[in-house]
């Protein structure tokens, strides 16, 4: 092997493209997992992506200039790469800059979000939206497609398809909201087929996806960010209102028999506590939620900006205010007992906190990991690492993730 196979696999140059062709052919069952390997950060050159591969370096230049030619992925073989693996420079590799992206969607208590996300999780152009969320769950989707068309509209980019992120279990599967406690949405409202709607009629193709806010932040946390490499990871956040949780097993989103699983905000960590909009009392989405925040550290909420943007404020700039670090004590203990229960049940390798309970996990650290010790089987016996997510806009990645997994499952079929 040459090590200068030509990039658009046509075999001009050294390589016979009867040569490539084979190659290719023999290659084409890891073009999906080559384009995930450098999707996720794992492959940066090309003797890594061999390596992962476990093929020929031929089979593995065949299928890196297969996936340049399809526009998702650049090749760089000037000198001064990094090392290969037998010392000498190897190619390198990275997610095409100008590629296709996704359409990604969310909708939460306060507005909604549109984004492009490329490959690599990388957000091309972005367009939040503040509004009061219609009971009519087709009137705020309608609003989220048309920022997404007008963002697709500005940058010319191809779409692979949509995803739309929800504050909501999404049951499958007919992809219902089946809680949408914190929007004034009926519950069961058919989103997956509402959005699907939306994306049709505002001229997009590709296929359209919706789930769960949290499971799509825990999805795109261990693909890009806090959760890369951990094999049972639990993702626990707030969003801007209610408390959820996600699972992801070697890679997968553990969704549960009807996608219901790790419904994580209706655990009870204060049986005298609040009433919860779920008919029970002392949950933790009333418990460990932005509002519950605020209404503990005595702060009347304002309506400027989100109440998570409000108790985020509170907690780094006011930490010195004795009602402030009281409030936030408070929470930490509540949370610690939730994620002690789930430590027991689940014993995960790592755990992601999102959205207040980051900032509650910034403000003390030690306190958050000594009242999960104490009350976990398995903190007493080593300690499970507790990390804070570390994207931005993470379930608007995911969304990204849902739409992107046809073409990383078979690059060629989709776009070939
Ligand atoms: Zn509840």
């Amino acid at each position: 092997m040459s090590g200068k196979a030509d990039p658009r696999g046509t075999g001009e140059g050294s390589t016979p493209a009867s040569v490539t062709r084979t190659r290719l052919d023999r290659g084409r069952g890891v073009l999906g997992p080559a384009l995930e390997l450098v999707h996720t950060g794992r492959a940066p050159t090309r003797a890594v992506l061999t390596a992962e591969l476990g093929v020929t370096r031929a089979t593995a230049g065949a299928v890196a200039a297969e996936l340049e030619a399809l526009g998702l992925i650049r090749v760089d073989a000037r000198p001064g790469a990094a090392a290969g693996s037998q010392g000498r420079p190897s190619h390198r590799l990275a997610v095409a800059e100008d590629g296709p992206v996704a359409l990604a969607a969310q909708v939460h208590a306060d507005g909604f979000r549109a984004a492009l996300v490329g490959l690599g999780g990388r957000i091309v152009a972005t367009a939040p939206g503040c509004e009061v969320v219609d009971a009519d769950p087709a009137k705020v989707l309608g609003s989220v497609v048309e920022a997404g068309a007008d963002l697709l509209r500005a940058t010319g980019r191809r779409c692979v398809g949509a995803g739309l992120a929800v504050p909501s279990a999404v049951a499958e599967p007919a992809g219902l909201a089946l809680n949408p406690l914190h929007l004034a949405w009926p519950a069961g409202a058919p989103v997956r087929e509402i959005f699907a709607e939306q994306v049709r009629a505002a001229g997009i193709d590709g296929p359209v996806f919706t789930a769960n806010d949290v499971n799509l932040a825990a999805l795109a946390e261990h693909r890009h960010g806090a959760g890369r490499g951990a094999r049972h990871l639990l993702c626990v956040a707030t969003g801007h209102r209610g408390v959820g949780g996600a699972l992801v097993l070697d890679g997968r989103l553990h969704r549960g028999s009807s996608g219901l699983a790790l419904e994580v905000g209706h655990l009870t960590v204060n049986p005298e506590g609040r009433p919860c909009y779920c008919g029970s009392r002392g949950c933790l989405d009333v418990e460990a939620d932005p509002l519950a925040f605020l209404t503990a550290a005595g702060r009347e909420p304002g309506p400027e900006v989100s109440l998570l943007q409000q108790a985020d404020d509170l907690i780094r700039g006011h930490y010195a205010d004795p009602a402030v670090r009281t409030a936030t004590e408070a929470l930490i203990d509540r949370l610690g007992l939730g994620l002690a229960g789930l430590v027991n049940i689940l014993n995960p390798d790592r755990i992601i906190l999102g959205g207040l309970h980051r900032t509650l996990l910034g403000a003390d650290p030690d306190r958050l990991r000594a009242v999960v010790a104490d009350r976990s089987l398995w903190g007493q016996s080593g300690g499970v690492p507790i990390l804070p997510c570390t994207l931005d806009h993470n379930s608007l990645v995911g969304a990204a993730e849902l739409a992107w997994q046809p073409v990383l499952d078979d690059p060629l079929a989709v776009l070939g």
